[in-house]
């Protein structure tokens, strides 16, 4: 549900707490990666959005403001007025189910299909308000909608997209990661690499032999134009295995969860909300996660996800974002 839309001019103040903030957590890349001219100019939205949903994990509401940023601010959270968290991989943190970003005691989780539609969107840069339903929660999730970046596409698209000026009031050219050698890491027969490439490309796959209705799917996805991440990716929802919903129930989390918010499949049954958006969706929403966990590279409105060939098999969130520390580690 998209609740307003408004422009408002951001405190000069807090641009250059922001700012400072942000230069001074950036980590070096990798020897692997150069940092190269992409020949377009860092961008911002034409205003602000603001949408309200429920949560996967806690099942509470939470609101989230996306309001425009200068040229070098880059994408950051504001998170209780005061905490300013930059969504980048410095601030991850371990999370099976979920990305979170973690500072000063104050947890985001969540973030990966907001940031993957700002990321692929060209949203450069982004101040990202969110608030819980209660003031003093130490922690605050991102909404589930659907499950999918649908709702996050939507909003962006609404409100629209204008090549961002810094403070001085110049444009910037956004700088793009380029991956010169292989980097790779893999947990037993998981495994997240990145070739080098002369664009962008994203092969994933997934194996469930014990759900014959998911199998064994390989996706290949490249953005070969403007519309192709909101065609191709965005709509796809998040997935899981209905005998292991149970689980995860007991052990307090997906509160939120529903038929609404995930498809579903039994290994016995197969897919219970049918139809599919697309017959490979499972394999897809994967592209969406790693899109959205390599976004966490972007630092002052730069491009996050590389110039390489990223290929992922059976990977999950936390090897998405080991793969992003390699790529950033000296
Ligand atoms: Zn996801």
């Amino acid at each position: 549900m998209r609740l307003s839309v408004t422009v408002r001019a951001t405190k000069p103040s807090f641009l250059n707490t922001c700012i400072r903030l942000s230069s001074s957590t950036a980590s070096s890349l990798s020897p692997a990666v150069s940092l190269n001219p992409s020949g377009r100019l860092q961008q911002t939205l034409a205003g602000s959005v603001e949408v309200k949903g429920k949560t996967l994990h806690s099942g509470k509401i939470s609101t989230v403001k996306l309001i425009p940023e200068i040229a070098g601010a880059g994408r950051y959270f504001e998170f209780r007025s005061r905490v300013i968290i930059p969504a980048s991989i410095e601030f991850a943190q371990e999370s099976p189910l979920c990305t979170t970003l973690l500072k000063d005691e104050l947890k985001i989780r969540t973030v990966e299909h907001l940031l993957s539609a700002l990321e692929a969107k060209g949203v450069d840069n982004c101040r990202i308000q969110i608030e819980s339903q209660s003031s003093d929660d130490q922690e605050v999730e991102v909404p589930i909608f659907d499950g999918s970046a649908k709702e996050w596409v939507d909003a962006i698209e609404g409100v629209g997209i204008n090549v961002a000026q810094n403070h001085v009031g110049e444009t910037v050219e956004k700088m793009v990661a380029h991956v010169n050698k292989p980097v790779y890491v893999y947990k037993n027969d998981s495994f997240v690499t990145a070739f080098p490439a002369l664009e962008t490309r994203i092969t994933c796959g997934i194996d469930f032999p014990q759900v014959p209705a998911i199998g064994c799917q390989w996706f290949s996805w490249r953005p070969i134009h403007e519309s192709s991440f909101a065609k191709d990716i965005a709509p796809s929802r998040t997935f899981c295995v209905y005998e292991e919903v149970e689980r995860m129930r007991e052990a307090g989390l997906i509160k939120g969860g529903s038929l609404d918010t995930a498809i579903v499949c039994s290994a016995k049954h197969g897919w219970m909300n049918p139809p599919l958006r697309f017959d490979n969706e499972a394999c897809r929403h994967k592209i969406l996660d790693l899109i959205g966990d390599l976004s966490l590279l972007a630092r002052g409105g730069n491009g996050g996800l590389p110039v390489a060939h990223i290929v992922a098999y059976k990977a999950g969130h936390t090897l998405h974002t080991d793969l992003a520390r390699h790529l950033t580690l000296d």
